[in-house]
């Protein structure tokens, strides 16, 4: 019944039914849920919206999905229902290169846009590690960052206005130009549980005149990261201060032969973008500022090409690890900047007691720790370990003032870690908010809240990573 009213609605070409066909969307990068009920790939905002009505009809949860690239089960169908993926629609719409924003659809690949608008001399800033693959509707829903967000500030940052499908199939829009409750905001990171984004007018940036890469090399973890929160202390503000263990650096230069120092503890990658009049100033600040912290050696990035192959080794550090290990599990916590050398012992004791490897690879100045825990998931004992480290890991940040997330969001992984940073009344507040826009709670259920009255048994994913 409701596979055959979604045919008739949206063409045969556009619902996926066989079990085989749909059990690729019982996956996110994260975990697996439970096969859903039908796949749709809409054509346009009508599809979404007849899609959206015929699944409520049919009493189905809906799940909204980009590239499936989240990290914490966020599109992943728990109850089955209607998987809404968005990869039909994937266009740039419109480009306002006067007043530098874009109108897109929800399957946009992030990196895309960029190519697409760098000729115009322009990009799009939130530039998540994902990037080749995520799509700019899976960023807005997580609020995605990346090495850049730094300076430029996360998505919510750069998205102006929405076009959404609400939970009865209606279509409304926002934007921050609307005098009143900013609700393009309240929907950025709402990963799905308030309504389905089918279109975003998103700020673009103007390519700065000059840009300069560092690569900077410690003997120890510690010095790199007293060096990460006393150049912010300083006031400077490098376009990307990221940072990776010996660990990860050996894997990146493994794969990608990307120029980093193999014989060091701890590399930090540092960009600065802006006048090329200010670069040597900046240059000088933050090279004597490593210097004072121990710094190793120092290396410029000379020609982009030299840029380009760092970068692309930072970006993919994740996925340079299956040189070293079969699968990995990619732990997201922030902590206050100066905190960063006591959540790095954490996470280093929290392995350490399990006898896990684990490599570093993080956004060192916004205090974001991305610790990947190595493991073969063929072994339950070592999944098990996986687990209870990536909770102490949790804990330690919660512990030393810092969050659950910095940028992957909550889904189905970290719900019920939410009682351990908010108190029952903040949490019935944020319910509040979305009864108001989503009563039923048939817009991706089981994400976000922690299990509870509301709350059928479901089968807890497996650990896909
Ligand atoms: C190797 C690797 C590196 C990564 N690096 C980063 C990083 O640097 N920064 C970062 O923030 N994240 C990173 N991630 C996590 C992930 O890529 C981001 O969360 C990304 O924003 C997800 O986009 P997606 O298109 O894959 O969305 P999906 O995984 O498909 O969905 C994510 C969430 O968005 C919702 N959603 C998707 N599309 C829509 C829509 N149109 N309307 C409403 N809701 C929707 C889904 O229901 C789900 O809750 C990384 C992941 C990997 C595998």
């Amino acid at each position: 019944m409701l596979q055959q009213r979604l045919i008739d609605a949206l063409g045969a070409d556009a619902v996926k039914t066989s079990p085989e066909d749909m059990s690729v969307y019982a996956f996110d990068a994260y975990s697996q849920g439970r096969n859903p009920s039908a796949v749709v790939l809409p054509a346009d905002v009508r599809d979404v919206s007849a899609a959206v009505k015929i699944a409520r009809e049919c009493r189905e949860p809906i799940v909204a999905r980009g590239a499936g690239t989240g990290l914490c089960g966020g599109a992943v169908p728990i109850e089955g229902g209607v998987v809404i993926a968005f990869a039909r629609m994937h266009r740039l719409l419109e480009l306002d290169v006067r007043r530098r924003r874009a109108r897109v659809q929800p399957g946009l690949i992030n990196l895309d846009l960029s190519r697409a608008v760098a000729e115009m001399r322009l990009f799009y800033a939130p530039d998540p590690s994902s990037q080749k693959a995520s799509t700019i509707g899976g960023n807005i829903a997580t609020n995605a960052g990346g090495p850049h967000c730094l300076s430029y500030g996360t998505t919510v940052n750069h998205v102006l206005g929405l076009e959404i499908v609400d939970e009865n199939g209606e279509v409304f829009t926002t934007s921050i130009d609307d005098a009143g409750y900013d609700l393009t905001a309240a929907l950025v990171g709402s990963e799905g549980t308030l309504g389905i984004v089918t279109a975003a007018w998103v700020r673009l940036m103007r390519l700065p005149e000059s840009v300069r890469v560092w690569v900077v090399a410690f003997g120890e973890i510690e010095a790199a990261s007293e060096a990460v929160s006393a150049i912010v202390a300083a006031g400077i503000v490098p376009s990307a201060l990221e940072m990776m263990d010996a660990v990860i650096t050996a894997a990146v230069e493994e794969a990608f032969h990307a120029g980093y120092p193999t014989d060091a503890a701890a590399v930090l990658l540092i960009e600065s973008a802006g006048l090329e009049d200010d670069m040597n100033a900046y240059e000088a600040a933050i090279k004597h500022i490593v210097e004072a912290h121990g710094a190793i050696s120092w290396r410029s990035a000379r020609t982009q090409a030299e840029r380009d192959a760092l970068w692309a080794g930072r970006k993919g550090a994740a996925g340079a690890t299956g040189r070293i290990s079969p699968n990995y599990y990619t732990q997201d916590v922030c902590v206050p900047r100066s905190k960063l050398p006591a959540a790095l012992r954490a996470v280093e004791e929290a392995a350490g007691a399990h006898r896990l490897v684990v490599g570093n690879v993080f956004h060192a100045g916004d205090g974001n720790l991305h610790p990947l825990l190595m493991y073969d998931r063929r072994d339950a004992r070592q999944v098990a370990a996986v687990i209870e480290t990536g909770n102490a890991i949790l804990q330690s940040a919660i512990d030393l003032g810092g969050t659950i997330s910095g940028e992957h969001g909550i889904g189905y992984e970290k719900r019920d870690a939410m009682t351990r940073v908010y108190s029952t009344d903040d949490l019935a507040t944020m319910a509040r908010v979305r009864d108001v826009f989503d009563p039923q709670r048939v817009l991706n259920p089981e994400k976000i809240f922690p299990r509870g009255a509301r709350c059928p048994e479901v089968k807890p994913p497996t650990l896909v990573q």
